[in-house]
């Protein structure tokens, strides 16, 4: 056998997606699954986007590009971040990436130290405190409970750091949980930070769109403009559009911040495929009406199966204010099933009724599970029926 790194070895696979490949795993065997797993809009990219990737392979869009994006990206983005969230960068302060993970992964590259400590909410997206790891980091977990619906409080973010804290990450929509923090909330969390000038802050918009809250989308930026220079804004077009399989992610921060993530970007990937980058550009600059009936069949979906899920003994599920996750509490299903932990009761949903959920543990929270609703209502309605079969 050989001698692995330390580093790879303080790390598993993407939980999520191991959930899915086991779920693929059983249905190709033949059995009837039904998975909730997978963390991608059931959608398929809107036309326009496609033709202009299209048109873009037929017009040479087959070599590298800048590393840092094509101009014409890094003008779409300028644009975007200008409009939808009154912000402004110079293009010296913008780096498309391979995903919004890559963003991630190139930020705790370029700005962790051994020893270094990440402040991570839970639930949290299950990529940050790994990619931490990976940065030889120490992810800092901040608990909380569907008292609190899932949000940190301003008092456990100022108990959480320490003269080790380099960075703060926070993500609303949230995956797992999609809840969104209300701009207030923001400011107050804001507020904590002003006092700890050392302090980079990531917010992860990723589901910017993805929002039905009363409150239009803002994020910490736009509750206290004071943090302009320590805040890295994540963003991507995976989910809003229906692009997880092209590949792009974006971030907009401080120059000298970005030009080290590009830095990185240059020794391991360099520029993201171009073709994806012309699907992006149009994806940002065009017609943005093709994001609502997505938004409104997921609105739909969330509906109808937190009402559902409320309504078997055992599960409690708070309402989103965005996404295509329900994050509900199960204890009492664990606790009446005699499992042991969601882990325990996840794998028993697959043995059982050939439902594939994933754990809650995998999100920093044991007790709840996840389910993405990027799913068929007629798939929602068989894994409700498939739950409450389970449960009486
Ligand atoms: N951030 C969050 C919160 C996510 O849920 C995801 C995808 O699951 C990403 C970032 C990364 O998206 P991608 O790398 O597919 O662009």
């Amino acid at each position: 056998t050989i001698e692995l790194s330390k580093r790879v070895q303080l790390i598993k696979p993407s939980p999520t997606l191991a959930v899915a490949a086991k779920a693929k795993e059983l249905k190709d065997q033949g059995r009837d699954v039904v998975g909730l797993g997978t963390g991608e809009p059931d959608f398929d990219t809107p036309d326009h986007i496609k033709k202009a990737a299209i048109n873009a392979i037929q017009n040479g869009a087959t070599k590298y590009t800048a590393v840092d994006g094509t101009p014409e990206l890094k003008d779409a983005v300028i644009n975007k971040f200008k409009r939808d969230n009154g912000l402004t960068y110079t293009p010296n302060q913008i780096l498309v990436s391979s995903g919004g993970k890559q963003s991630f992964y190139n930020l705790c590259q370029a700005l962790l130290n051994p020893g270094d400590e990440v402040i991570i909410p839970a639930p949290y997206w299950v990529s940050y405190p790994d990619m931490a790891l990976l940065a030889e980091a120490k992810p800092v977990i901040i608990e909380t409970s569907i008292e609190q619906h899932l949000k940190i409080t301003p008092d456990q973010l100022k108990k959480a750091i320490t003269n080790k804290t380099r960075l703060f990450v926070i993500n609303g929509p949230s995956n797992p949980t999609g809840v969104a923090y209300s701009k207030s909330e923001l400011k107050a969390i804001g507020d904590v930070l002003k006092e700890y000038p050392d302090i980079i802050i990531a917010t992860d918009d990723m589901y910017e769109h993805i929002l039905w809250a009363e409150e239009p989308f803002a994020n910490i930026l736009n509750a206290c403009p004071e943090l302009y220079d320590r805040t890295i804004v994540l963003n991507g077009v995976s989910k809003a559009y229906a692009m997880t399989g092209w590949r792009i992610g974006y971030a907009g921060g401080p120059a000298d911040l970005i030009t080290a993530m590009k830095k990185v970007q240059s020794q391991s990937t360099s520029n993201p495929a171009a073709p994806s980058q012309a699907a992006a550009t149009e994806a940002l600059n065009g017609d943005q009406s093709c994001i609502t009936p997505m938004l409104e069949a997921f609105k739909k979906r969330h509906d109808y199966l937190v009402e559902a899920l409320n309504a078997i003994d055992g599960i409690k599920c708070l309402p989103s204010d965005g996404t295509f996750y329900a994050f509900p509490n199960v204890e009492g299903l664990i606790d009446k099933l005699g499992c042991e932990s969601d882990l325990d009761l996840a794998e028993l949903l697959l043995e059982k009724v050939d439902l594939a959920l994933v754990p809650g543990s995998a999100f920093g929270s044991p007790g709840h599970m996840r389910l993405s609703y990027a799913a068929s209502m007629e798939t929602l309605e068989k894994a409700i029926e498939r739950l409450k079969k389970i449960a009486n």
